[in-house]
């Protein structure tokens, strides 16, 4: 049996920046320096900013992400966003950032039943996870991703799916300009699919791809996509410069290539 060939995955959250008069023409700008097809590329704008950044992205091959989705698919929750209602405007959703757990009060239970949610909806959720410094300081960073991928996918009964991507960001790591050690990265992305194993996703875990994401930039997505078990980035800050996503795109597309020669050459000796 051949192993698991994972995509290679570019992930940009522009958090709470743009505007729906300003994000297509960064989105253009982007994808005019993004245009390596090798790699599956998303932009993930403000839920006002999805139409347009969707209609400048046309044709493109630039996919286009939700920041965030509700874990009910409609009712009575005021200012929220369903699944249902990305219907053609998303094709991915990012499920649990750090961010929203620590400013929405998300639970790992919710966490998982928005990824629920996306995944009975035809979306690609990513899924944060990710210790904070004073748990990392404290020994627990191991234990802590544990237990955010049982409490999000065991609680919310979600079966291996082709369409599930995790990231791993570790929260000291984002927006501070400080970045993981790649070894220590590709280390939590073998624990992250050991992890799906115990849950019950055995040989499909090793399918699922895992992300880096805290502080990525064009100078240091090379020390994380240089280690096999890590398929791309989901970037912060550096997603909202089009020369840093050009950059980052042209590393990942070496990864990317790399993979399908190898492929080719094992379909060749095969
Ligand atoms: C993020 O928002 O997921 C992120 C990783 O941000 P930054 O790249 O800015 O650290």
């Amino acid at each position: 049996m051949m192993a698991a060939v994972r995509p290679v995955i570019v992930a940009g959250n522009w958090k709470m920046h743009t505007t729906p008069g300003d994000a297509g023409a960064l989105a253009r700008s982007i994808a005019a320096l993004i245009e390596e097809p090798a790699v599956t590329r998303v932009i993930c704008p403000p839920f006002v900013a999805l139409a347009a950044v969707g209609q400048a992205l046309r044709g493109t091959g630039v996919e286009v992400g939700a920041q965030d989705v509700h874990h009910e698919v409609g009712g009575p929750f005021t200012g929220e966003i369903s699944a249902p209602m990305l219907q053609g405007l998303a094709t991915w959703v990012i499920c649990g950032h750090s961010e929203r757990r620590r400013d929405a009060c998300e639970t790992d239970e919710r966490i998982g039943r928005k990824v629920a949610r996306a995944i009975e909806h035809g979306l690609r959720p990513i899924l944060a996870v990710g210790e904070r410094l004073e748990e990392r300081e404290a020994g627990q960073a191991e234990a802590v991703v544990r237990k955010q991928l049982a409490g999000a996918l065991e609680t919310a009964e979600i079966e291996a799916s082709e369409r599930l991507v995790i990231a791993y960001e570790p929260v000291w790591a984002i927006g501070t300009g400080r970045t993981a050690h790649g070894s220590h990265a590709a280390a939590m992305a073998d624990l992250i699919r050991a992890t799906l194993g115990v849950l019950g996703w055995g040989s499909d875990a090793a399918r699922v791809p895992v992300l880096y994401g805290g502080s990525v930039t064009a100078a240091s997505i090379g020390e994380f996509l240089s280690e096999p078990a890590l398929d791309g980035a989901l970037v912060g800050g550096a997603s909202l410069k089009p020369e840093e996503m050009a950059g980052i795109v042209a590393r990942a597309a070496l990864t990317a290539r790399a993979r399908e020669e190898a492929v080719a050459g094992m379909r060749r000796s095969a």
